[in-house]
């Protein structure tokens, strides 16, 4: 069966939201402020309250998601 996207009840492609901890390594400038350059920068995972979710753009509805057979992100219920 053909993958359809999620899509949220006013009939708008969902998007994946996530909050997520990461840490970054970069060096000190002469005068004490951090250099821009990122030497190195690792994701430890999310930190969501209540873990990622779908989001609608259009009207900001909320749902949680699951997977199919085939680890596709398909949509779950409504959050309130
Ligand atoms: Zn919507």
């Amino acid at each position: 069966m053909a993958y359809e996207k999620p899509r949220c009840d006013c009939g708008e492609e969902l998007f994946h939201f996530d909050q997520v901890v990461y840490s970054e390594e970069r060096g000190i400038r002469r005068d004490g402020k951090l250099k821009a350059k990122v030497l190195f920068r690792g994701i430890e995972g999310s930190y969501s309250a209540h873990g990622a979710f779908l989001y609608c753009n259009h009207c900001r509805n909320q749902y949680d998601y699951d997977f199919d057979e085939k680890d596709r992100i398909i949509r779950d219920e409504l959050r309130r």
